[in-house]
């Protein structure tokens, strides 16, 4: 199986120039979603990971079914106001604009080795911060991964020295 053929690219959208890498036709099929949570899966397992966190919205679509499958737990990184309990955050730039990541401050305990999932790995922007928050709670991150890293926008460069896993890259 070629998980390539399940993402669907649409030329300018959100806005013109920008290609969309749309994930939900791989979602949408059971045995594409399956073994791409497959290989995940096995890199955290190779990793140690205790935990999975994942950004906000497609964070949580591909890291749940990794800790599920791994019986660890998942942690939500969310926009600002919209974790109910005591939070942490960092601030981190987007194309336009500025926003803020949060994470619930007993989300991971002091020591604990994470594995961070994301649909697609851009600018490294969402997945900086989100180490950030893991760190500032005394978590190691022990390795990201993402379906889609687009090469042009160099996101490994915002995060070297972490370990990456891409399924595919564009
Ligand atoms: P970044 O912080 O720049 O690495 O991008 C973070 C998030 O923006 C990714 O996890 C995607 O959900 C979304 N994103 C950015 N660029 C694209 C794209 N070309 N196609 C689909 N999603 C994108």
């Amino acid at each position: 199986m070629n998980l390539k053929d399940y993402i669907a690219s649409i030329p300018n959208y959100p806005q013109e120039g920008v290609i969309f890498r749309d994930i939900s036709p791989l979602m949408g099929d059971g045995a594409a979603y399956q073994e791409a949570t497959n290989q995940i899966v096995k890199y955290a397992k190779e990793r140690g990971a205790e935990m999975v966190v994942g950004p906000e919205a497609r964070g949580f679509i591909i890291g749940c079914p990794v800790a599920y499958e791994l019986g660890i737990g998942f942690a939500p990184a969310r926009k600002k106001g919209k974790l109910p309990r005591e939070t942490i955050e960092v601030d981190y730039g987007l194309e336009y604009g500025k926003a803020t990541l949060t994470l619930h401050k007993d989300a991971i305990k002091p020591g604990q080795k994470v594995i961070i999932c994301d649909d697609l790995l851009a600018t490294g922007g969402t997945i900086a911060a989100t180490i950030e928050l893991v760190e500032q709670l005394g978590g190691e991150v022990v390795g990201c991964a993402f379906l889609v890293e687009l090469n042009e926008l160099n996101g490994r460069e915002k995060i070297k020295g972490y370990d990456i896993l891409a399924l595919m890259d564009f």
